[in-house]
């Protein structure tokens, strides 16, 4: 991997010489699991792509936890050898954690084969390690990356399409020309600020205190390799649990900001005060030991108004980021590389770069995503009531297709209505069993 050397100057200079500021050249910023598999893809059809990253890999991310459905894209990439290979723990279903110690709620992936996917896990990951790998793979392709290079802002021609980026290295800036730009900063969402298209969710700002654990006890837990979602005593509270090694356990505990800045506690101690607030929790943690510090998350539940227009498109967090509760980022990421590689592909060989042909991958990423929205929106209103739904024989297989990962490509999804169902009856119905665990979110 090349190391932002005056060979990346040489290479912006010749490519603006040789082609009159036109390259054909796909400029992608930010080498996370979006990036990374959009080079792949990219690579793979033949169309010559570059992946600027502002770090230097490996370097810590959060989001370990994969659904089903990103298997279906590390295998069209040809990454899954790398993932069995490196020997990423295998996760295989999620269990969820009442805020009493009893009626914990599993799910099986091997209960529903998922179509597109030839095996019944997907994996936990140690994201510096498997960020990386995937950085690599996408070289190995033929995609070109240049680490330790930010993206400072995306240029615009006289017509008004993206032409290229400035990039920043060693305190020099220098302009970069592309045939299109793709925004795959994450968070930092480089385009959408720049564009102004940034919207901040009306409903979710929640706030995540996670670290890593040696000795957290699985042995009470129906497989010490699924996820394990904790229900804590406050709105929109939970916590999660991550097997990242054999050895490592990720923890993290969410909840709304205003409770973390109401609470005036030092991240360690906010930790473990709702540790504490869930027996099944508190059992797991009683001997477990932190082995890196506190890291602290917040503002992440946005969309821009946007995700393609001329000469650009805007992929996996640099999109939307909906809320972690079902481990959707990651998935959400390789899908709008897989989606957004289509349409590039398609401008390639029309020679059509314009916002009207770059939209349909915009169409079906806004409409899985919005799937993943408002099954998270409603899943919040039922909680806990929600372990209650996944036992349901009759929508359990449903739930659990959406739990997988399976929005995409999807007409209509009547679970969806039955929770809706399910959240008026409680609601109209007096003295139901459900009535005080409702949560305030309007779901209209
Ligand atoms: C609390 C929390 C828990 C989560 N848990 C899960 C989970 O369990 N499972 C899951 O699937 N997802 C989870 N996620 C979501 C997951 O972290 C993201 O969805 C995923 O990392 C998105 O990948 P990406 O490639 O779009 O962005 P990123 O992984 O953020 O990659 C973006 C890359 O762009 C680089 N970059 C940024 N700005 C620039 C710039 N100006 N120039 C060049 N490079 C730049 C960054 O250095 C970074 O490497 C969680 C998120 C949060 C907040």
């Amino acid at each position: 991997m090349k190391a932002p050397t005056g060979a990346l100057r040489l290479e912006a200079q010749a490519e603006t010489q040789s082609m009159n500021s036109k390259t054909d050249n796909v400029v992608i910023i930010g080498g996370g699991p979006a990036g990374s598999a959009l080079g792949c893809y990219l690579s793979k059809a033949g169309i010559k792509n570059t992946i600027y990253e502002a770090a230097n890999h490996p370097r810590a991310h959060v989001g370990e936890s994969m659904v089903m459905s990103s298997v279906q894209v590390f295998d069209e990439i040809g990454f899954l050898p790398v993932l069995e290979r490196e020997g990423f723990v295998k996760k295989h279903g999620a269990s969820w954690h009442p805020p009493v110690s009893k009626g914990e709620a599993d799910i099986a992936f091997s209960e529903f084969p998922s179509p597109h996917v030839k095996q019944d896990y997907t994996y936990h990951v140690d994201r510096q390690k498997f960020d990386l790998l995937m950085l690599k793979h996408a070289e190995s392709l033929g995609t070109k990356v240049y680490q330790g290079v930010s993206a400072t802002k995306v240029l615009f021609d006289e017509n008004n399409y993206a032409c290229g980026v400035r990039m920043r290295f060693a305190e020099q800036e220098i302009d970069v020309p592309a045939r299109l730009v793709v925004d795959a900063s994450g968070r930092q969402t480089l385009l959408g600020k720049q564009l102004k298209v940034k919207k901040n969710d009306p409903i979710f700002d929640q706030f995540a205190v996670h670290a890593w654990f040696e000795n957290v006890d699985k042995s009470k837990k129906a497989s010490s390799e699924y996820i394990h979602i904790y229900f804590l005593p406050v709105e929109r509270g939970w916590a999660w649990q991550i097997p990242i090694t054999h050895e490592i356990t990720s923890m993290g505990i969410v909840a709304e900001k205003a409770v973390f800045k109401g609470g005036r506690l030092q991240p360690g101690e906010y930790f473990q005060k709702y540790v504490d607030s869930n027996p099944d929790l508190a059992h797991a943690m009683r001997n477990a030991k932190r082995v890196n510090d506190f890291k602290l998350e917040g503002d992440y539940s946005y969309k821009m108004d946007t995700f393609a227009g001329n000469g650009f498109v805007l992929i996996g967090d640099a999109a939307r980021f909906v809320d972690p509760i079902f481990s959707s980022g990651v998935s959400v990421a390789l899908f709008s590389a897989k989606y957004s590689a289509e349409r590039i592909k398609y401008a390639f060989e029309n020679n059509d770069f314009s916002e009207a042909a770059l939209k349909p991958y915009e169409v079906k990423l806004r409409s899985g995503t919005e799937i993943w929205y408002e099954f998270i929106r409603l899943y919040y209103k039922l909680l806990p009531a929600f372990t209650h739904f996944i036992k349901s024989k009759k929508h359990r297989i449903e739930v659990l297709r959406l739990l997988q990962g399976e929005v995409f490509d999807r007409r209509d999804v009547p679970v969806l209505d039955a929770m809706r169902k399910f959240i008026h009856t409680v609601e109209t119905t007096p003295g139901h069993m459900f009535a005080g665990v409702l949560s305030d979110i309007s779901i209209d």
